[in-house]
């Protein structure tokens, strides 16, 4: 049973390994993700979140939700366009077990290259939503969260709520 790995567990801030080969525990790893993913209501997890230090990923297009599972999946370019959109994270939770939502400038869209649950290699340029959530969920393999890039004022709202939650 996978445990979910919260703000403040050293585990997030993490640079992940890449995964040699798609083997059956990264698999079952994935599947359960996708499980804890759903059940919390959520779009997107990655491996660290529940304490595994390897580059995968899932996350799902809240339009048609279709699942995507992610090894090693890389960004290989960003628009120099940005946009602004709420974010949240299943591993910064407020005082009543919610993620405590705040909005984030990214780059609006992305292309981004992975291999999928059969050892295929895959590319896609993702915008909108998509392209949002990959870039939080990337993110978390090289040990960032959402929070790094809000003012030190926005910042602290979310953490006094993260704090209120002990
Ligand atoms: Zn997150």
């Amino acid at each position: 049973m996978l445990q979910m790995k919260l703000c403040g567990d050293l585990v997030l801030r993490e640079k992940c390994a890449p995964v040699e080969r798609v083997s059956d525990d990264v698999l079952s790893v994935m599947d359960e993700m996708v499980e804890i993913m759903k059940e919390q209501s959520g779009v997107g997890l990655a491996a660290p979140q529940v304490g595994v230090l390897k580059r995968f990923l899932v996350m799902m297009d809240p339009d048609t939700n279709k699942v995507y599972k992610m090894i090693n999946p890389k960004i290989l370019s960003r628009s120099s366009e940005t946009c602004t959109m709420e974010e949240g994270c299943l591993s910064v939770l407020g005082p009543d077990n919610l993620p405590v939502f705040s909005k984030v400038v990214r780059p609006s869209d992305v292309e981004v290259e992975w291999t999928d649950e059969n050892g295929k290699k895959l590319q896609a340029a993702m915008s909108g939503v998509m392209a949002r959530i990959v870039q939080h969920e990337t993110d978390h393999l090289d040990g960032i969260l959402f929070i790094d890039y809000l003012s030190p004022v926005h910042r602290e709202m979310v953490m006094r709520k993260v704090r209120k939650r002990k």
